[in-house]
């Protein structure tokens, strides 16, 4: 999986509950409306380690 972003909290995306989000490439649609389009055609590997992300998520695991 290839990582471009981790945004480490979001308090609008889950409603009522803290949240991460992870920005993956690769996505085979083109919707017109798609906030991320540059990832879409993007060449580079993820700037992200999935490992490292991984953890990152695995350590906030019921963290209020
Ligand atoms: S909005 Fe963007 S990321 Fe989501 S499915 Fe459409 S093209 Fe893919």
């Amino acid at each position: 999986m290839k990582i471009s972003g981790l945004q480490k909290i979001s308090l609008i995306d889950y409603p009522d509950h803290l949240a991460a989000i992870i920005f993956t490439q690769g996505c085979n649609f083109r919707c017109v409306y798609c906030h991320n389009s540059q990832l879409i055609n993007c060449q580079k590997n993820g700037s992200q380690n999935p490992r490292e992300v991984l953890d990152f998520l695995k350590n906030r695991q019921k963290k209020t």
